[in-house]
């Protein structure tokens, strides 16, 4: 006959002595009613940020950082989303206080391939106590990188972990993207409560046409200074002061010349790449 163990879990918020089956992880506080998460080492609070976001306003907010500036042109028209998915990450938030002033660290509780998730900001107010009841299981993401590992991650980023004053696992809502773009794969996250945009690789302007570009205006510079004393020593009766003065003077006029087409075709290729 097998016995179920129990263990006794100390509630963070109300101190009330919870008796808890041994594997169990998420449980609510019989006397307080707050949401805890059990990890191997640690007891902490556990919340949950809601989504504002449909899968269309979030495709939408997508849609729109790929027509921003820095990405290759057209992103958001030839991007082909093939996959998205959503589903509650989590992440273990740390609130440090040092010199009486009061930051937020997150560290993901799972693997992500967009570690730019750790930059997100979430406002204490949209820390709601986590329920399973009010959530599809499959959409909430399992924590699976323990505390103490987190805690290592956050001394490593050189915060003294001494001055932590409250950590507690929040699931942030994702909408994951995965798109292809030119044959190859890449992926986007939006946060569904903020809608913003998080990503780690996306399809870069091509550097290529503004190298091109710089190896020709170095040529037609050289080739300007060069014609520009070829000429003055013609016309100069060729004393050396005459050639360095009327050879500045050409070059002065010629380098502008140049600028004119060099110019444009600078803001031609900024346009089309
Ligand atoms: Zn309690």
């Amino acid at each position: 006959m097998e016995i179920a163990k129990s263990s006794v879990i100390i509630c963070p918020q109300c101190g009330g002595e919870n008796k808890i089956q041994a594997d169990e992880r998420f449980f609510e506080c019989e006397f307080c009613g707050s949401a805890v998460y059990v990890d191997k080492r640690k007891v902490v609070s556990h919340f949950i940020v809601n989504s504002n976001f449909s899968k269309e306003q979030a495709e939408g907010n997508l849609r729109r950082w790929m027509a921003s500036n820095f990405h290759v042109k057209d992103l958001d028209k030839n991007a082909q989303i093939t996959q998205q998915n959503f589903y509650y990450f989590p992440l273990w938030y740390f609130k440090v206080i040092n010199n009486s002033e009061e930051k937020i660290f997150l560290q993901p509780a799972h693997s992500t391939p967009v570690s730019e998730i750790k930059s997100i900001q979430i406002p204490a107010g949209n820390l709601k106590p986590f329920t399973m009841k009010d959530h599809n299981a499959d959409e909430i993401v399992d924590a699976d990188v323990l505390y103490e590992s987190a805690k290592n991650w956050l001394q490593q980023s050189g915060v003294n972990t001494e001055d932590i004053s409250e950590s507690s696992l929040v699931h942030v809502p994702f909408y994951h993207f995965y798109y292809s773009y030119k044959d190859k794969q890449y992926s986007a996250i939006v946060e569904a409560s903020s809608g913003k945009v998080y990503a780690n690789l996306w399809p870069l302007k091509s550097e290529m046409p503004f190298r091109l570009m710089f190896a020709a205006a170095i040529v037609i510079y050289a080739l300007a200074s060069i014609l520009s004393y070829g000429l003055a020593y013609l016309f100069s009766g060729k004393s050396f002061e005459g050639v360095l003065l009327i050879g500045e003077g050409i070059k002065l006029v010629l380098y502008a010349v140049a600028a004119v087409p060099l110019i444009a075709m600078a803001y031609f290729v900024a346009k089309k790449v």
